[in-house]
């Protein structure tokens, strides 16, 4: 998916299974491009971004 900060698409998948997520939480992403971490969770149909790193550079 697209980088919600940048657009970037060369997000990649964080290894963060040992961290303890739910499978109902979607995989952390890094986006390759300015650095932000985020997940996507869905909350009674909703889908909402959930920032856990801001980016690294601004656009
Ligand atoms: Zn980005």
């Amino acid at each position: 998916m697209k980088c919600p900060n940048c657009g970037d698409r060369t997000a990649v998948d964080l290894d963060m299974h040992s961290g303890g997520f739910t499978s109902d939480q979607s995989p952390v992403k890094e986006c390759g491009a300015c650095g932000l971490v985020w997940r996507v969770t869905v909350d009674a149909g909703v889908t909402k971004i959930d920032i856990i790193k801001p980016a690294d550079r601004k656009n």
